[in-house]
């Protein structure tokens, strides 16, 4: 029997696949979205999501009322060693607080909704670009084709090399560590709240502490050697309580708390995304953010991109011409936002202490990718 064909397979349901299959899919295209997880499915992510979504998110059908009563605008920016700190301002709220289950969930259902083809607990295996089209294997054991090839399936998936993609280097890499609670007593009117540490390590690693409604999560982003990401989250869950950031003590579970790599920018390295009938997308391609580790948003911009050429390359005889664009038409787009902020914070930390412009600078900096 002959394997069911779709336009496109898009790999991966998170922000970057669900995006990409949902646009596609309002252009008319047949978009199979295959994930090995269940939905809702955890996710380590502290939840910020930038104001900068939204005109995306609305074109997805989803509306920012949604995300109202999540709106983060008390933001406080700390020294290393609690000190001094800094209330960045903005014109209006920078972003929200979301449910980061929730949020995916919400886009995988959304997808459906639109005729995406949505299938669930199920890994692919291999991947192999043919000469017209696409194979995909899943674990199991059945086979789907495709016309073109979405691979959106996150961090250090294996898929690239199956498919003769190269990630980039080791030069922008960071390591992750987060510990959160939804059982620590914050107050059901709790609005959000973001604490930011910096200069963990006097130069580009921070510390995030969040409060919301529902959960306290403690995170850090460290440039350095592995295991002293881990010290630093057991430090800087400690240091939080003290001072009162948080309200309950995590640096028992930050002991035990699992490190993630991540390649900040590292999309900016890669020679290219673009293989045989195929596109790579969101932190598989390295699109996350250098300032801040954000990678929903980029994640979502990197596959709003990727579908404009998707749905030329569709359209077109010569699809593989038109998937070329993709390369340079992320870099025109995305590269100053990718490695904002275009300096070293190291230099300009005193500053950020004792000046409410730079304040204010390293806030649009940090959460809205502005150069400084
Ligand atoms: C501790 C931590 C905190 C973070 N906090 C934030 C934050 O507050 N805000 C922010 O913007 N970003 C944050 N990030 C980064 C952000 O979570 C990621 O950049 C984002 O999830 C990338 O989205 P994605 O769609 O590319 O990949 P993912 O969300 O990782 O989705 C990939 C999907 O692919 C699926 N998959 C993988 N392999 C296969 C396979 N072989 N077959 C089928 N399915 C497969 C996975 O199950 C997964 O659902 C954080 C990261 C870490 C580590």
């Amino acid at each position: 029997m002959k394997d069911k064909q779709s336009d496109v397979v898009v790999i991966g349901a998170g922000p970057a696949g669900a995006t990409a299959a949902m646009l596609l899919a309002k252009e008319g295209f047949s978009v199979l979205l295959l994930d090995r997880a269940v939905f809702p499915r955890s996710v380590p992510c502290t939840g910020w999501l930038t104001a900068k979504s939204l005109p995306l998110l609305e074109e997805l059908g989803i509306r920012r009322t949604t995300l109202k009563k999540r709106a983060l605008s008390d933001i406080t920016f700390h020294k290393a060693d609690f000190s001094q700190t800094a209330k960045p301002q903005f014109e209006e709220a920078p972003g929200y607080l979301i449910d980061r289950s929730q949020f995916d969930h919400m886009l995988v259902t959304t997808a459906e909704k639109l005729g995406v083809e949505v299938i669930q607990g199920v890994a692919v295996q291999d991947a192999k670009p043919l000469e017209s089209h696409v194979t995909i294997q899943l674990d199991n054991g059945t086979t789907r084709e495709a016309r073109l090839l979405v691979i959106a399936a996150g961090r250090d998936t294996p898929l690239l090399q199956r498919i003769g993609i190269g990630i980039a280097g080791t030069d922008s890499l960071r390591w992750s560590a987060m510990v959160e609670s939804t059982s620590a007593k914050t107050s059901a009117r709790q609005s959000p709240k973001m604490d930011i540490v910096l200069g963990l390590d006097q130069g580009p690693s921070f510390g995030l502490c969040s409060l919301s409604a529902e959960c306290v999560a403690v995170s850090v982003s460290w440039v350095g050697e592995r295991q002293e990401a881990g010290r630093a989250l057991i430090q800087l869950c400690r240091q939080a309580h003290e001072h009162k950031i948080v309200p309950v003590d995590l640096t028992a579970a930050a002991a035990a708390a699992p490190i993630f790599r991540l390649l900040a920018a590292a999309s900016l390295d890669m020679d290219t995304h673009v293989g045989k009938h195929t596109l790579v997308i969101g932190e598989a391609g390295g699109f996350v953010s250098a300032a801040s580790n954000e990678g929903i948003y980029a994640s979502m911009w990197s596959a709003q991109i990727a579908a404009e050429v998707l749905v030329k390359a569709l359209r077109s005889v010569q699809s593989q011409d038109e998937l070329m664009a993709f390369d340079s038409a992320w870099r025109v787009q995305m590269a100053d936002y990718l490695r904002s902020p275009h300096t070293d914070v190291q230099f300009l930390l005193p500053l950020i202490f004792s000046n409410q412009p730079m304040a204010d600078r390293m806030g649009a900096a940090f959460f809205l990718g502005e150069n400084i």
